[in-house]
C-alpha cells in the first residue's frame, strides 16, 4: 500500500465509522444509500490496496500453497516434508524397532494396526508448476470425476494430473506389553 492509498483508505474507513455513530432508527433511506455508496468506495480502495491473494495456509513459507486440512499449519508442502522426515527417522537409525514377518511379535498382528491412509490429489498445471486444485479425495474415482468436471469447466487449465498419496502409520516405539487380559465374571471374585 502506498501513501496515497493509505490516506484514501483511512479517510474512507473513518467516514464509515462516522456513519455508524450517526445511525438511528430515524435515519432516512437517502442517507442509507449514501452509506452504501461510501461502503462500496471503501471496498474498492481496499481491493486496490491489497495486491496479494488472501493466504490459504498458516505457513509463513507457503502462505498461498496447497492446503492439507489435516496439517496444523494447513500446509500440504510442509506436511509432506514432515511426513517424509518422520519416515526417514523411523527407517533410518533404529532397524530393530520394527517387528518382521520372520520374528513373530506378541505386540499384535497386521490386522490390529491402523490402516494406511491413501488419498488422491487433483492437481493442475499453472504454467510454472503443478498445484493442488481441489480437496484431496479418499476415493480415486471421485477425484477423477472432479478433474473431468474441471476440464469441462469454462476456464480449464492446460493440464491436470492425479497424484496418489500414501500415508502410512508407523509404530515408532512401544512401552510396556499389551497382553490380552480375560475379563472374569463378577461371580468368581
Ligand atoms: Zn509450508
Amino acid at each position: 500500500m502506498n501513501h496515497a492509498q493509505l490516506t484514501a483508505l483511512g479517510r474512507a474507513l473513518r467516514l464509515l465509522g462516522e456513519h455508524g455513530e450517526a445511525l438511528t432508527a430515524d435515519t432516512p433511506d437517502a442517507r442509507l444509500h449514501e452509506v452504501k455508496a461510501d461502503l462500496r468506495r471503501a471496498l474498492d480502495l481496499l481491493d486496490e490496496s491489497v495486491t496479494s491473494a488472501a493466504p490459504s495456509t498458516r505457513c509463513a513459507e507457503h502462505p498461498n500453497g496447497p492446503v492439507d486440512e489435516a496439517a496444523p499449519d494447513l500446509c500440504l508442502l510442509c506436511e509432506t516434508r514432515r511426513r517424509a522426515a518422520r519416515r526417514a527417522e523411523f527407517n533410518g537409525p533404529a532397524p530393530a524397532a520394527a517387528p518382521t514377518p520372520t520374528a513373530p511379535s506378541r505386540y499384535g498382528t497386521r490386522g490390529d494396526r491402523p490402516q494406511p491412509q491413501q488419498r488422491w490429489l487433483p492437481e493442475l498445471w499453472n504454467g510454472q508448476e503443478w498445484q493442488l486444485c481441489g480437496t484431496p479425495r479418499r476415493d480415486r474415482r471421485e477425484a477423477e470425476l472432479y478433474i473431468a468436471a474441471q476440464r469441462r469447466g469454462s476456464r480449464p487449465a492446460m493440464a491436470y494430473r492425479l497424484v496418489h498419496e500414501f500415508t502410512d502409520y508407523e509404530v515408532l516405539r512401544v512401552w510396556g506389553t499389551p497382553v490380552r487380559v480375560d475379563i472374569e465374571p463378577m461371580g468368581n471374585l
